[in-house]
């Protein structure tokens, strides 16, 4: 039991980590979103138009 509630506070606390690394880039500027629709899914950098992609909340689904 106690093994199964550390798991869920660490993957709570992985996500709020990406969320926070997708919300700037490296230059300087802010990573925005590109489709509306998948605010989480690609990002890109309105300043030196760097790309960024989350696999794991991706809508497309890659063929197993
Ligand atoms: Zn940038």
């Amino acid at each position: 039991m106690e093994m199964e509630y550390q798991m869920k506070i660490k993957e709570s606390e992985e996500q709020q980590a990406t969320e926070n690394y997708n919300e700037s880039c490296s230059c300087g500027g802010i990573m925005v979103p590109m489709y509306d629709e998948y605010p989480t899914w690609l990002k890109f950098c309105s300043t030196c138009d760097t790309r960024s992609e989350n696999t794991d909340v991706s809508p497309i689904l890659e063929p197993v």
